[in-house]
Order: C-alpha cells, then sequence, then structure tokens
C-alpha cells in the first residue's frame, strides 16, 4: 500500500476504516451513497483499487473501467432510475471539480437534473 491510498478517504471506506452506506460491490468495485446529497439519488462508483481519476487510467485497466459504468447502471436499476433517466458524471483535476483524488462515478436521479457546466 503506498502512502497516498493508505490515507485515501475512499481508500479507508473500501476497508472499512470510514463508515459508508453500501449499495452494491464486487471484487473491483464499491458503490456507496454520497454524504452530502446532490439528488435525491446520489451514489459514488469508485474502483476499489487506488486510481486518482480518468486521466490516470491505463491501457490495463480497460475491464476496470468497464466494471465501473457497468456498476454505475445496475445501481440506477437498483435505484429505480430507469424510467426517468439519471446522470453518470466523474468530475476531474482541479477545473473539473474533482474534490477526492480517488476515481468516482457520480450517480445522480430522482430528480430533473439541470444541465452540465
Ligand atoms: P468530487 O467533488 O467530484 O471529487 O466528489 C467527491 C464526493 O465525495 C462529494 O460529492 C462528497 O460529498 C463525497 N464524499 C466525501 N467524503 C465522503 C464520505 N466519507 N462518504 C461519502 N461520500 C463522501
Amino acid at each position: 500500500m503506498t502512502g497516498s491510498d493508505q490515507e485515501c478517504i475512499f481508500c479507508r471506506i473500501v476497508r472499512g476504516e470510514i463508515p459508508s452506506e453500501r449499495v452494491y460491490e464486487n471484487e473491483l468495485v464499491l458503490a456507496f451513497r454520497d454524504i452530502e446529497p446532490a439528488a435525491p439519488t446520489h451514489v459514488l462508483i469508485i474502483p476499489k483499487e487506488h486510481i486518482a481519476s480518468v486521466s490516470h487510467l491505463v491501457e490495463d485497466d480497460k475491464a476496470l473501467a468497464g466494471e465501473l459504468l457497468l456498476a454505475a447502471g445496475l445501481v440506477a436499476l437498483q435505484e429505480g432510475l430507469l424510467e426517468n433517466g439519471y446522470r453518470v458524471a466523474t468530475n476531474t483535476g482541479e477545473w473539473g471539480g474533482q474534490s477526492v483524488d480517488h476515481l468516482h462515478l457520480h450517480l445522480l436521479g430522482g430528480r430533473q437534473l439541470g444541465t452540465l457546466g
């Protein structure tokens, strides 16, 4: 484990050192409710392994990247979001509004969402 993995808040959630409301997980990914929900449903989907952002994905992460999107679709189904639709977004870097440096997809739904930007 590197220093960043040890301190990373989402790595600590994966290890169960920080409590979270888990809604889905498999060997590679974990989904849990955002602590400050921006919509009636707001779930974060993360790789269990520490990857800082989309910009840090490499060729070997192809399957993992697919797992993240598949998990987002599964959780959307589980949360009853298919009929009205939902958003999957990932903030990257400072200007992208990323505040936690561990790759995460935001799954947002349960109300009409505004435009991006
Ligand atoms: P971002 O700003 O895109 O990096 O998203 C980080 C998200 O993590 C924010 O929506 C926070 O509310 C959420 N967050 C931070 N700490 C926790 C935590 N302990 N449990 C659940 N969500 C968290």
